[in-house]
């Protein structure tokens, strides 16, 4: 016997209206890239996603349609998401900070027909649009009179004239909630990029799941700033979380820089906002050096790579603000998992909490997770033992676009399908996740594994560091060993021996790097984490000492 209740489908246009009918005077405020400050409310934002839909009805797009976007967190991105997904299409983010070639394929492989960007993007679409022959229609993200007349691009149009004539009036569609509504290409650092495609019942299952008390814990009483992108697994569903709980939303556009994202946290009155290690550390760059406080900001979810327990020690004990640190990525919408205290820890020494809070935390209800061995088998939850970090759940992929004939999955012997994240992890007797390594990243030596993380985090907790990142170096007897490559803060200095001696007493022994290596930077990709094979790249000559 089936229930008796309302049948209504999980859409992402229910979200906005939600946010329209009773958040209507909530604010979103955008920098922009001109550099000012936009701000509207939610029912300004409702009409105008309403225009974007049915300008994409009036071209007769079909349904599914691809509409891609290369645009920074802002109003008029946020216009399209719904624009595009309420009516049917798929909003495609594609990162801007790909290389022109991995564009070029993105947007033929994903077959856009439209394509969004923001002005700071011109050039990449100069080099790649006569590449791409199923656009047809590029669409600027600028106010008419900011269009420039020789861009070079056929049919070049600003969005504001692209939407003017189009009524504010239009029908949301009703439709099956397994419609894709979104799609986002993995970065493409362990292969070719894979393109994941959101449903609008992924979506708002992640939404919901994302604002529990345990996960972001979000409400219409936050004032929200992703500052993870919009080009990228949806800033981690902020702009559908945001909406969904009525929060103010605020969005840095260009401005990532640490003055830029201070001053957006004061100016607006942040509480909540979310981002990876590298951008907080040039927002805690600033206020240390300025010597400057928050006001407001009382939580931030990082994660993307993992987040050395110094900065979240840094911004609790310094600062006031509590880090979630959170585990995902593109084929999990991204959350999979975040790190808060259960009621039996309130009670222990704040030096136990926080080995605890350094962990990537639990899982959030909607994903379930496991670890197996070599062979499939379960591994126990000791928070020892570690195996490749499984997981299964409403918003996990379950295949990528255009992947006929192959699956992503295993299945275990119940017949259940679960997703191989490519992770490696071990877990405590309470679900404390804890990412040692990406498993390609694992560094073996002499039989046992070493966690190429761990060995970064000590090193990011000596004052002078910057960044670190280890990689395994081959060894004629020990297979590999590790070498950790550091960037030092400005005006800072710190000898190899002496850094090495920072390790004695902090991890075992034989798990203390054979060298050190400074260096100016540390490469990072498209999505602000360490790029070691670039890295392994810089440094193909290197030989242990
Ligand atoms: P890509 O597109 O490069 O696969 P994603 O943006 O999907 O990247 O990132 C997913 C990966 O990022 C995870 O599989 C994991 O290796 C890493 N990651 C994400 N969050 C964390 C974290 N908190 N700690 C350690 N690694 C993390």
């Amino acid at each position: 016997m089936l229930g008796l209740m309302q049948n209504q489908q999980l859409l992402t246009s229910n979200l906005l209206e939600f946010a329209e009918r009773y958040h209507r005077d909530t604010e979103i405020v955008s920098r922009r890239v001109e550099g000012d400050i936009h701000r509207y409310t939610y029912a300004d934002f409702a009409r105008r996603a309403r225009q974007v839909a049915g300008t994409l009805d009036a071209m007769g797009l079909a349904p599914s349609t691809r509409v891609a976007t290369l645009a920074w967190n802002g109003y008029r991105h946020l216009e399209l998401y719904y624009g595009v997904g309420g009516s049917g299409r798929v909003i495609h983010t594609v990162n801007p900070r790909l290389h022109p070639d991995q564009i070029a394929w993105i947007v033929n492989h994903a077959e856009d027909e439209v394509l969004c960007f923001d002005m700071s993007f011109l050039p990449i679409v100069q080099a790649v649009h006569a590449r791409c022959p199923t656009v047809r229609q590029w669409v600027a993200l600028c106010d008419a009179d900011k269009l420039p007349a020789d861009s070079g691009i056929p049919g070049l149009v600003s969005y504001e004239n692209w939407i003017a004539s189009t009524p504010t009036s239009y029908t949301w569609p009703q439709f099956d909630e397994n419609t894709a509504c979104g799609m986002c290409y993995t970065s493409g650092t362990t292969g070719n990029p894979k393109a994941v495609l959101y449903s609008h019942r992924s979506t708002t299952l992640h939404a919901y799941g994302a604002s529990l008390p345990d996960v972001m814990d979000i409400s219409s009483r936050d004032v929200v700033l992703p500052v993870v992108p919009m080009f990228h697994v949806n800033a981690w569903g902020l702009p559908y979380s945001g909406p969904l709980n009525g929060a103010k939303l605020v969005f840095p556009g260009p401005g990532l820089d640490g003055k830029s994202v201070y001053e957006l946290i004061e100016s607006e009155k942040v509480t909540f906002a979310a981002g990876v290690p590298t951008v907080w550390q040039m927002l805690l760059n600033h206020v240390q050096t300025q010597g400057l406080k928050f006001s407001t900001f009382k939580r931030t979810v990082i994660g993307g790579s993992a987040c050395p327990p110094a900065m979240i020690k840094t911004f609790q004990d310094d600062y006031g603000v509590t880090v979630l640190h959170a585990w995902g990525m593109t084929e999990l919408s991204p959350l999979g998992t975040v790190c808060t205290l259960k009621n039996k820890h309130l009670g222990l020494p704040a030096e136990e909490q926080a080995k605890l809070l350094a962990k990537q935390g639990r899982v959030i209800f909607g994903v379930d997770m496991k670890i197996v061995g070599d062979n499939g088998e379960d591994q126990p939850w000791d928070g020892k033992t570690y195996g490749d970090l499984l997981v299964r759940g409403p918003w996990t992929v379950g295949n990528y676009y255009r992947n006929e004939g192959s699956s992503p999955l295993v299945k275990d012997a119940q017949g259940r399908e679960w997703f191989p994240t490519g992770d490696v992890a071990t877990i405590d007797a309470d679900g404390f996740m804890h990412i040692t390594d990406r498993s390609k990243d694992v560094i073996k030596s002499g039989g046992e594994w070493i966690s190429s993380i761990d060995i970064e985090n000590i090193a990011m907790a000596h004052p002078a560091v910057a960044m670190a990142a280890c990689v395994g170096m081959p060894h004629p007897k020990w297979d590999e060993r590790p070498v950790v490559f550091v960037a030092l803060k400005p005006g800072q200095s710190v000898s190899k021996e002496a850094l090495l001696a920072f390790y004695q007493g902090k991890t075992a022994k034989w798990q203390i790097p054979d060298d050190v290596v400074f260096v100016e930077s540390i490469p990072l990709g498209a999505t602000g984490k360490m790029l070691k094979t670039r890295l392994r790249e810089q440094h193909a000559g290197y030989v242990l000492p």
